[in-house]
């Protein structure tokens, strides 16, 4: 059977004017400013008008450990979403916006798939509406001022080796990732060993995604480290006064963008902070304004449920007092199959013993998930080749660890296949049986924070964190940044450091390779494993078969 590409799904789509999207959540047109005629943001005044109101309910969607098989969180969010507006109730979702140059490397989009999409996507997976040039732009200023401080005698002391703001580009360049900067003469500065990271790997990206306002904003910009004195006392962003002209540049950045899926319901697309150094959620300003104007609002966290839920939760949530109402668990067959031991090539065949070895790594997220004391639904977002006895094999376990999983069609039906779980999910939100708390509070130090993770989480034996690092977090604590929680970066695929451990692995440590405090976001980074913040692009890049065709449509993107 031939299916339609996202992209043809996608043109066959009927968009409404996105006045009439804004329509149905009382947005009215002179508080949207439109991109085009189907991209609009949302004014700053207009969000501050509805700051009274009371919230709707947050329902997060995540997942199981990736595998290459391809699990669906955005496809499953967008279903959700369509899903709830379908059997009758006012909800929005918010999702990321796409990082442009992984588009050119590998094909793929994140506007969700099949007949749950969001739309416009080639905009979106594109220049959109333009925040990733100006977080660009605001990273860029900042470097530049920085060379320019030292260029000009450098009052501020900056030891030349010792300047951690790097410099930012949206584009999967490997060339760039340690370059030397001011050859050439006395005229081009002092020369200093650099790089490039990826856009979304930005400081300035994270910070956006989690300033509750403009003046927060600029407050978080200014409080960002960028470099070191020879006494190693920090140079902050507010030291090279650079920290308002930032905020100008960002100013149309923050507004939240607003589109619609193919089912025309409305869609927050804002903000696109990396998975690994950063928290991997869309903004804190979409997600509280799609509270004040829907019943129900959709969101996604960024890879599995230990990582992107964790960080959800004890990063954007504890920050910007945001307390979830339900969690939907995505996982696939495939990705069971996968975890069971089972190689891509041979998913194909039916095997309900591997499945059923596989399940232990979602009964790990299933575990972890109630701990946060939020109501865990499982969507098994369905496969074209999942058989009856694969899907009951998973029904079952799950409802061995006293859940529920629910059958997901909206890939291949959009709301149509997805009344059940919408229909279980709004009862269970209006249930209010959710009594949400965070993993850590605020005051445990910060190695504990770290352990915490590592042992509750990961059900790692220990984190191996070694003097001097401790050292390093000792050192912070006495700076006042103990309070701050912890961002962990380590691989996407499994509980451990080896993303060859699928499953429920077990007898492991985390080792913490390096620590990073990002002062303006307001978390510290703990670096386990090797990541990586300029992706490269492979031996045949999706950008060698990208084109227009004659009548003007892009090919070859997705
Ligand atoms: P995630 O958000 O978890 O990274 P996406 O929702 O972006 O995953 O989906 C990844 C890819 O898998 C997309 O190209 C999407 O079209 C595809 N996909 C998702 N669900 C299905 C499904 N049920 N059947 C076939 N393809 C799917
Ligand atoms: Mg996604």
């Amino acid at each position: 059977m031939a299916f339609k590409t996202d992209i043809e799904i996608a043109r066959d789509a009927k968009k409404k004017p996105i006045q009439e999207i804004g329509d149905t959540l009382g947005i009215p047109a002179e508080h949207l400013l439109p991109y085009g005629h189907d991209k609009a943001k949302v004014s700053q005044s207009f969000i501050d008008s509805v700051q009274d109101r009371a919230d709707g309910k947050l329902i997060l969607v995540t997942a199981i450990n990736p595998t290459p098989a391809g699990e669906g969180k955005t496809t499953t969010t967008v279903g959700l979403g369509d899903g709830l507006n379908a059997i009758g109730k006012k909800a929005a979702i918010c999702i990321r916006e796409a990082s442009l140059g992984p588009n050119f490397g590998m094909k793929g989009g994140a506007a969700g798939g099949g007949h749950a999409q969001v739309v416009p996507m080639e905009d979106m997976n594109l220049h959109f509406t333009g925040d990733f040039h100006a977080i660009t732009s605001a990273h860029s200023l900042l470097s530049a001022m920085i060379d320019n401080h030292i260029y000009w005698g450098n009052e501020q002391e900056i030891d030349l080796r010792r300047v951690s703001w790097r410099r930012v580009v949206d584009m999967n360049d490997r060339a760039l990732r340690q370059i030397t900067t001011s050859l050439g003469g006395v005229a081009n500065g002092f020369p200093r060993e650099t790089g490039f990271d990826i856009t979304v790997a930005s400081e300035v990206m994270a910070i956006l995604c989690l300033a509750k306002n403009l003046k927060d904003l600029e407050q978080r910009l200014g409080d960002m480290i960028v470099a070191y004195r020879r006494d190693r006392s920090p140079v902050y962003c507010r030291d090279i006064k650079a920290e308002g002209a930032m905020t100008v540049l960002l100013k149309d950045a923050m507004q939240p963008n607003l589109v619609q899926t193919l089912e025309n319901n409305p869609a927050f697309v804002h903000g696109g902070p990396f998975a690994n150094i950063a928290h991997g959620c869309n903004s804190v300003i979409a997600t509280t304004t799609a509270l004040k104007l829907a019943d129900y609002v959709v969101t996604e966290a960024g890879f599995g449920a230990d990582l992107g839920a964790e960080k959800f939760f004890d990063i954007k949530c504890r920050k910007a007092g945001l307390t979830p109402a339900a969690v939907v668990l995505v996982a696939t067959v495939r990705a069971m199959k996968m975890n069971g031991g089972v190689a891509k090539a041979d998913l194909g065949a039916e095997n309900v013993e591997a499945v059923k070895a596989g399940c232990a790594n979602l009964g790990r997220h299933i575990e972890n998930l109630k701990g946060f004391g939020v109501p865990v639904v499982v969507g098994i977002n369905h496969f074209a080749g999942d058989t009856e006895a694969e899907i009951e094999a998973v029904k079952a376990f799950v409802a061995e660890q006293g859940s529920e999983a629910i059958l997901c069609k909206h890939w291949a039906d959009g709301s149509a296949g997805m009344t059940e779980m919408a229909t279980r999910i709004a009862e269970i939100a209006d249930g209010g049986s959710a009594e949400f708390g965070t993993l850590y509070p605020d005051e445990m130090g910060l190695a504990e924070k770290i352990e915490t993770i590592a042992t509750r989480i990961y059900r790692a034996d220990s984190a191996v964190i070694d003097g001097k690092i401790r050292a390093q977090l000792k050192e912070w604590e006495d700076q006042g940044y103990g309070n701050l929680p912890i961002c962990m970066a380590k691989t996407q695929y499994s509980f451990s450091t080896d993303p060859a451990q699928r499953g429920a692995p077990t007898g492991f440590t985390i080792p913490v390779r390096e620590v990073r405090l990002s002062a303006g976001a307001g978390f510290i980074v703990a670096i386990c494993g090797e990541i990586m913040t300029m992706p490269g692009l492979p031996r045949q890049p999706a950008a060698e078969t990208i084109r227009l065709n004659d009548e003007g449509l892009i090919e070859g993107l997705f």
